[in-house]
């Protein structure tokens, strides 16, 4: 699978806010097919008012992993 030049660059933005801020990682899941990361659903969001948990909350989308830390659409796809 190939990744577009836009989705590297998004990743690559991901990564240097990530970088600057480390502990905001313990509130993200990655799944580990497509490496898509997300919100986890019982991050303290949206009622932390933060201005950096606002960011976090518009970069990163909320996604739910299945047991196998799969995200929904990579649960589905593999689902007979
Ligand atoms: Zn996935």
């Amino acid at each position: 699978m190939s990744k577009n030049r836009a989705q590297a660059a998004k990743e690559r933005r991901e990564e240097k806010f990530l970088d600057y801020y480390p502990h905001l990682r313990r509130l993200l899941v990655e799944c580990v097919v497509c490496h898509h990361k997300g919100l986890r659903p019982d991050a303290p969001l949206p009622n932390d008012k933060r201005p950096i948990f606002r960011y976090l909350h518009s970069h990163f989308a909320q996604i739910a992993l299945d047991e196998n830390g799969l995200c929904e659409q990579c649960g589905s796809a593999t689902k007979d």
